[in-house]
């Protein structure tokens, strides 16, 4: 059977085909600069009707008929409180969709885009939708609320939401498989370390906490994003600096973080280059980075009453050890030896097509 799934960001559209018995990937690409001046894709409607073009013709089409694609997964960031498990599209799926866009403006949109594309070129292709908000809406009133008036939560849905949730699903169950123990037994601390970071508390294969909130900002020091931050500081800042909400936004979301505080790069591989040779504030940055992390360790053992495994995955996560190894070394008189500190690579584009499966093999 084969499964395509879909990733509309913001300003990309990423594609996968799934010949899901086998698990592997039969094509894979990314159309980017969707919409930019010059680019050769307008909008993301254009870039699906580019990917089926990319995926039936030419020499190397992976596929000979549309009707080989049983069904089509999509990445959706934002499904509120009403999605907690992936789902079929319907119309009003897709309307649930459209009025999350208020709390995800630049991932909820091109997703929908991307869907109503799908049912134009792939036309009778069931669709699912997998949220990025869904595995972390387990989390208890205690961890999703915030110390505000609790009318803004029912006005105007401001709670905690968390995102990544789908690569802390995976790598939460990939951990339980490579500990030979069941994931209903386990408490583990999951670390997703890429430009964004976020982690988790997974207490029997539930989240019951996360460290990104109520849009991707919160918690963990990332690429460009501040993280945890004195909320005082925000409406200080403007005022001083003269910022509209606008610049603000701007400036937590795509001038802090390892950027910010380096005053060199957003990217982990530089910041290490530069470590090398000896810079201060490239070792400053790193250390907040690292900081984090460890505080939301301890944090999170505390919330679930204990601790069997702490899981690393994404960009930096699988691809810096000494970002694990540090943190084992230092927390070990805490946590004891038999907490283990695991690599797991996570592929939220399986558990998309995984997904995607299963619900349209019940229908
Ligand atoms: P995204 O969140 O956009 O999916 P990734 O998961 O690819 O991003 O993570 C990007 C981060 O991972 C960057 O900070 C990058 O420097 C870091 N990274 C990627 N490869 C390596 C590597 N080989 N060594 C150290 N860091 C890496």
């Amino acid at each position: 059977m084969l499964i395509l799934v879909i990733n509309c960001g913001s300003s990309s559209a990423k594609y996968q085909l799934f010949n899901i018995e086998k698990k592997r990937v039969i094509k894979k690409g990314v159309i980017e600069r969707i919409g930019e001046k010059n680019s050769a894709c307008r909008s993301h409607y254009h870039a699906i009707e580019l990917i089926k073009n990319k995926l039936t013709r030419g020499k190397k089409a992976a596929i000979k008929s549309l009707k080989e694609i049983e069904g089509i997964g999509h990445r959706v960031v934002h499904g509120g409180e009403e999605f907690e498990k992936s789902t079929l599209i319907t119309g009003k799926v897709m309307r649930s969709i459209e009025k999350f866009s208020e709390l995800a403006p630049l991932h909820n949109p091109p997703a929908l885009e991307g869907i109503a594309a799908c049912r134009k070129f792939f036309p009778g292709t069931p669709e699912v939708a997998v949220f990025d908000t869904a595995f972390h809406q387990t989390m208890p009133e205690e961890a999703y609320l915030y110390g505000l008036p609790f009318y803004f939560y029912k006005k105007y849905g401001i709670r905690r939401y968390g995102f990544h949730g789908t690569s802390h699903r995976f790598i939460s169950e990939e951990a339980a498989r490579v500990l030979k123990r069941p994931l209903k037994k386990l408490k583990l601390v999951t670390a997703h370390l890429g430009n964004g970071c976020s982690m988790a508390a997974v207490l029997r294969g539930k989240s019951i906490d996360t460290t990104m909130g109520f849009t991707p900002l919160e918690g963990l020091l990332m690429g460009t994003r501040s993280g945890d931050l004195d909320p005082a500081i925000v409406t200080y800042l403007m005022r001083k600096e003269r910022l509209t909400s606008a610049a603000m936004d701007d400036m937590l979301n795509k001038k802090c973080g390892l950027l910010g505080v380096s005053g060199l790069s957003n990217d982990m591989r530089d910041i290490r280059f530069y470590i090398r040779k000896g810079n201060k504030r490239a070792r400053l940055a790193y250390d907040i980075f690292l900081y984090r992390i460890k505080k939301y360790i301890g944090a999170y053992a505390s919330a679930m009453g204990g601790l069997d495994a702490v899981v690393f995955a994404g960009g930096i996560g699988e691809n810096m050890p000494e970002v694990k190894n540090t943190l084992q070394k230092e927390l070990r008189p805490v946590l004891g030896k038999r907490v283990k500190f695991l690599k797991i690579h996570t592929n939220e584009e399986l558990l998309i097509a995984k997904d995607t499966h299963k619900i349209i093999k019940s229908l």
